[in-house]
């Protein structure tokens, strides 16, 4: 196992290229895109639909292998574990917010969050106790003991990142988390999320609005599958307004 020091980021996409079969062709979904996340950073990821976004977050969380390149997480290279090991690092150092969620409905709120902590070998106890913390931190404790689907869209996703914030997760992937919110909803997911990676978690916001955009400290803008990385300061707008925006 290789080590990883402080300054390693905790996660790093290298040379991704993802290509997909479609009849007789191929779709390129990405290529030859390479990001490096550091602990204590928020990159997003902005870009048309069907520019790669949920797919470069697939690769980077271990839910799907790249055709070529390479992700390392926590120093260690994905590719070279196998499926059982790959689940337990990722369990383990990823928090996921999926764009649809995925939240257990037959589950309560604090059980929801409390899962992925159990599946990691915490007691039941311990688990409920840190899912409450969560949902604390996220404001919606109130709600804790009600069902999935007795929850409205924001104390879903509220509930879908306090899932993916409790256990303090050195990295956390989030596909367009405010999606479904309104703009005070969405500033409140992002406000969570920068202070996540404030503890020290390298995050990856996917969104498609630039004012939320600027919570990050730099964008990656995909277009065909191919990354620009701005720097911090260059107006996301600029970016947006390129040629065939
Ligand atoms: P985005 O999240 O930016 O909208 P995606 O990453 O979902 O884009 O998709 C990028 C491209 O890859 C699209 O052309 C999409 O149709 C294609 N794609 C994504 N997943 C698959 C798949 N499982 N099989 C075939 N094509 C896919
Ligand atoms: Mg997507």
């Amino acid at each position: 196992m290789s080590t990883t020091t402080d300054s390693t980021p905790p996660l790093q996409l290298r040379g991704i290229t993802k290509t997909y079969a479609d009849g007789d062709g191929t779709i390129r979904a990405l290529v030859d895109v390479d990001v490096a996340v550091a602990a204590g950073e928020l990159v997003g990821v902005m870009g048309p639909s069907g520019s790669g976004k949920s797919t470069l977050l697939n690769i980077a969380g271990g839910l799907e292998s790249p055709s070529a390149g390479e992700v390392v997480l926590q120093g260690q290279e994905l590719g070279t574990l196998d499926r059982d090991e790959r689940a337990r690092l990722r369990r383990g150092a990823i928090g996921y917010i999926f764009q649809d969620l995925n939240l257990l409905d037959a589950l309560t709120a604090a059980e929801n969050v409390a899962l992925p902590l159990e599946l990691d070998g915490a007691s039941p106890r311990d688990a409920q106790g840190e899912a409450l913390a969560a949902l604390e931190v996220v404001g919606v404790a109130a709600k804790a003991h009600r069902f999935g689907d007795d929850l409205s869209g924001g104390e879903r996703q509220r509930v879908a990142i306090a899932r993916a914030l409790v256990g303090n997760r050195p990295v956390i992937l989030a596909d367009e988390p405010t999606g479904a919110l309104d703009s005070v909803n969405g500033e409140q997911v992002m406000r969570l999320l920068r202070k996540a990676c404030d503890r020290g978690a390298a995050g990856i916001v996917v969104t498609h609005d630039a004012q939320l955009a600027a919570w990050a400290d730099r964008v990656v803008f995909l277009r065909d599958g191919r990354a620009v990385d701005t720097a911090a300061h260059v107006p996301v707008g600029d970016v947006l307004a390129g040629p065939s925006a």
